[in-house]
């Protein structure tokens, strides 16, 4: 069949059901999203335009092959490493990576709506306002809550960490499925611009106030605000639960995070009055049923603390794309192979994101953990292809996830090692580091 003909329909027209569209619709598919969300667009200002997302090395590839890269970067703000607050509002900043690697903050509206009028161009159509209920994975059939239903020849669930096809995946035999929320949940505030319309604070970083078993993030925005995320515990002795009132967010701001309360004039309203969100992560297998398949958020939702959900959404598309160049068409062989290559690659950055957690809040602020920063970066200087910090793997490279975290445990122990020889601290510019290299490829 022509694939002009050939009818792909797509649930979900958030960030990866908008790129994939695009990228079918290059291919010659004929396209219909069904997003259940009015138009954005229609109310004529970005929704949540200041929610900014990091989007690095796999997102872009993913964007540079349908040709989106270049007007994408010219609305991103560069972030190339890490600033460090300490409880007295000391600065530290890590570098993310090697000069001229950066991470970049993107808004999350603004980038979706990009890639809408880009689907759209590329003549894909959207129809708002379709919540997809049910699904019948033989026909492809969807079946929408205002009592439409729409045929196609293959159909993707794009539809998000609470998928409606997953929903119907997950009633059918021998399918596997876990989902785990953690502790803490999220609350967004903003640190807007100062009366100067000057940034608060350094915009060429991602800012983070690790304080243990919590902390506070920062990325900027192009108007000169800043979007902060406090993720932080539901319950116990200090946490949402705990902060109730004016007072209590005063008094904790004041003890935790006293380098950043002038620059939140609207904390105590954002704190009490904003949404507190949870965390999920969502695994299964199979990602393929009938003529249906998931992507993205809907196949691996994870948490947010490697900023890879979006970018390993980007990288399921501009996977899936590479599959048909090498298939020709949507069949049996590419699905496997879909499969096969990418759900232990949605794991791996599963479990990836979940222990970044445990860095960013804690170890970011370890000296130990400075200090192994400093031994990857020499060992990487020396030997660029043979040691890349897990970091690095994983942002500034598009090695496998699960290639990235076997590379990666395998440096750990190794870095283990070396931290916890004497003197350490003193000693570490005499390393033997070419004994080090040796051992990662024992
Ligand atoms: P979604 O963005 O959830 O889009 C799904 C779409 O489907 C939505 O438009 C929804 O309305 C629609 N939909 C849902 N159900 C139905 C239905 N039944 N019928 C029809 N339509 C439906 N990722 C990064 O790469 N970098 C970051 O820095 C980063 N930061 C994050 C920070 C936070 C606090 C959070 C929560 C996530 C972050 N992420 C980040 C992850 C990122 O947001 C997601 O991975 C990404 O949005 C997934 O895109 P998606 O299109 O698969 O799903």
């Amino acid at each position: 069949m022509d694939k002009a003909q050939q009818k792909i329909s797509i649930l979900g027209a958030g960030l990866v059901g908008s790129l994939l569209s695009i990228s079918l619709a290059k291919r010659g598919y004929n396209v219909t999203i069904f997003e259940r969300r009015p138009d954005m667009r229609k109310a004529g200002a970005i929704g949540g335009r200041s929610i900014n997302l990091a989007l690095s090395h796999r997102g872009l590839k993913a964007l540079e092959n349908v040709g989106l890269k270049d007007k994408i970067q010219e609305s991103c703000i560069p972030m190339p490493g890490r600033m460090i607050h300490d409880v007295e509002g000391n600065l530290d900043f890590q570098p993310y990576g090697k000069e001229g690697e950066f991470i970049n903050s993107v808004s999350r509206g603004g980038l979706n709506w990009l890639l809408m009028n880009e689907a759209e161009a590329n003549g894909v159509q959207i129809m708002f306002e379709h919540k997809c209920i049910d699904v019948d994975f033989n026909t492809a059939t969807s079946v929408f809550d205002n009592g439409n239903t729409a045929e196609a020849d293959f159909l993707f669930g794009g539809d998000g960490a609470f998928s409606a096809l997953r929903n119907a995946m997950q009633k059918t035999d021998r399918f596997n499925f876990s989902q785990e929320y953690i502790s803490a949940g999220y609350k967004e505030l903003t640190m807007p611009a100062t009366a100067n319309g000057d940034y608060a604070i350094d915009p060429s970083a991602l800012h983070i106030w690790p304080r243990g078993e919590y902390m506070l993030i920062a990325l900027p925005n192009l108007d000169k605000s800043f979007t902060c995320t406090l993720f932080f515990p539901f319950e116990g002795k200090t946490s949402f639960e705990s902060i109730r009132t004016e007072a209590d967010v005063e008094v904790f701001f004041h003890e935790k995070f006293k380098d950043a309360v002038p620059h939140l004039p609207n904390l105590k309203k954002e704190f009490l009055e904003n949404p507190t969100s949870s965390l999920i992560t969502v695994r299964c297998d199979p990602w393929v049923k009938g003529k249906t398949a998931l992507i993205g958020d809907s196949a691996h939702a994870i948490v947010p603390f490697y900023g890879q959900g979006m970018n390993s959404g980007f990288e399921d598309c501009h996977v899936f794309d590479q599959l048909l160049e090498k298939h020709g068409k949507i069949n049996d062989d590419l699905l496997k192979e879909y499969q096969a290559l990418r759900i232990p690659d949605g794991n791996a950055i599963a479990d990836l994101a979940l222990y970044n957690f445990i860095e960013m809040r804690d170890k970011v602020a370890d000296e130990k953990f400075v200090l192994q920063k400093k031994i990857e970066k020499k060992l990487n200087q020396l030997y660029p292809e043979k040691w890349i910090p897990l970091y690095s793997m994983v942002t500034f490279s598009d090695l496998r996830y699960s290639e990235a975290i076997a590379r990666g445990n395998k440096q750990q122990a190794i870095m283990d090692d070396v931290l916890s020889r004497p003197a350490i601290e003193k000693d570490w510019k005499n390393l033997d580091f070419e004994a080090i290299i040796d051992e990662v490829h024992q």
